[in-house]
Parts: C-alpha cells; sequence; structure tokens
C-alpha cells in the first residue's frame, strides 16, 4: 500500500503516548468490585476513546451500578490521585514525539481526557506537552461536542494549526477502535498501535497497524527519518 504524504501529526495520549489504560482499568475494576460487579475486557474496550463522562456512563449502566455516574467518576477520581503521578510513558513515545518536533513537523495532542486529567497524568512528563504546538483535551474542550468514534477532537485539533492543514495531510496515531474509526471518519491517515487483545479485524480501516510505537518509520508517510 502506498501511502500519503502528511505535513502535520496528531497524537493521542492514553494507551498511546502514556501506558494509562492499566491504570483506568484498575480503577474501574476496584469501583465495580465494590459494587460485586466485574469490569471485563469486552466493555474495557468498548470504552477506549471515550470521554470520562461517556465511560463513567455506559459503566453505570452497562453493570447497572447503584450509584450516578458522578458518584462513579468521584469514586474513580480518589483512585486516580493515588496511581496518576507515577504513569509511564509508552516505547518509543518520547523518540518519537522529540524527533518530529526537532525536525520542525508540526505536532499536537488530540486526546478524549479533560485537561485536569491530562494535568494529573503528565505532571511527570511535562517536558514532553512543551513539544506539542496546542493540546485538545476533549472532556474540557467545548468545540469537541463529542468523544471518539465522532471525528470531531481530530478535526478541532486541525484547526488550530496556524496554517490550517487539510484533514488529508495529517497523520492521527491512535491505540483504540474508536479512535481509528474517528480518524477515518475525519478522512485522515491513521496510524495503531493496539492493545494485543483487540480483535484485529476491527482495525481494518486503519492505514498501519504497529505492534510499538518504536517500529513506527517516518519517512513511509514523507516524514523526516530518523537521523
Ligand atoms: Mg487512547
Amino acid at each position: 500500500m502506498q501511502y500519503k504524504k502528511v505535513s502535520h501529526v496528531l497524537f493521542d495520549l492514553d494507551g498511546l503516548l502514556l501506558d494509562s489504560e492499566t491504570l483506568y482499568t484498575e480503577a474501574f475494576t476496584t469501583v465495580c468490585a465494590k459494587y460485586n460487579k466485574t469490569f471485563t475486557w469486552e466493555l474495557k474496550a468498548s470504552l477506549l476513546g471515550f470521554q470520562g463522562h461517556e465511560c463513567a456512563e455506559k459503566i453505570v449502566k452497562t453493570l447497572d451500578l447503584p450509584i450516578t455516574k458522578e458518584e462513579f467518576m468521584k469514586e474513580c477520581f480518589k483512585i486516580y490521585e493515588v496511581l496518576f503521578p507515577k504513569v509511564q510513558l509508552m516505547p518509543g513515545a518520547r523518540k518519537l514525539v522529540e524527533h518530529l518536533h526537532k525536525k520542525g513537523v508540526p505536532i499536537a495532542l488530540a486526546t478524549s481526557s479533560s485537561k485536569d486529567s491530562v494535568d494529573m497524568k503528565m505532571q511527570n512528563h511535562k517536558y514532553l506537552l512543551n513539544l506539542f504546538h496546542h493540546l485538545t483535551m476533549g472532556s474540557s474542550d467545548p468545540e469537541v461536542t463529542k468523544g471518539k468514534p465522532d471525528p470531531a477532537i481530530f478535526l478541532v485539533c486541525a484547526s488550530r494549526f496556524p496554517d490550517k492543514p487539510k484533514p488529508e495531510n495529517c497523520l492521527v496515531f491512535e491505540d483504540a477502535v474508536n479512535g481509528v474509526k474517528a480518524a477515518c471518519a475525519a478522512n485522515m491517515q491513521v496510524v495503531v498501535v493496539p492493545d494485543p487483545r483487540i480483535d484485529s479485524t476491527l482495525l481494518q480501516d486503519a492505514t498501519v497497524v504497529l505492534k510499538s510505537l518504536e517500529d513506527f518509520e517516518p519517512q513511509l508517510f514523507g516524514l523526516p527519518a530518523y537521523d
């Protein structure tokens, strides 16, 4: 397959640059267990890419928890405060973001998380956040009306580069099926680095599927190669 050249790159955060999905799973599992409910992988997979309140709503509804989504979020937040300061970057994340930044490729963050959540998770990785031209944080951004798989977040994020690139000139990095769908709906190419448990037939629309960010070859998309 021939890939189209791109000029701008948009990054998802959770599960792509940051090994945070395991921590969300831990928090959701703990809160659900408190009400004698099991937080399954199938439910987890269906939530990837959702905004915080969308996750809470779906979990409370699917497992019929005897609490409101606001209460669920509050209980999770207490666990996040303990877990998130320790979150690690995914293999290859720092190298890729630093490389594109150094070579002058415009890059931005397009995450479904809120600003507060990003601040908490990135407190030990602030250096990396400073390399992005801008941060689009869906859960706290009034212009991002819907979470992934809706394309809003990627379209809003691309529109905030000063030269306003066309969607087809943007490359998205994602780890989730909902993220791949959102990128495709935005008419952008998408590199996906999925959790290995994700059914590969759900990733057919991705431009490239990689095992690790370390395997990405920028020159395939007309971006500067590693030195
Ligand atoms: Mg993600």
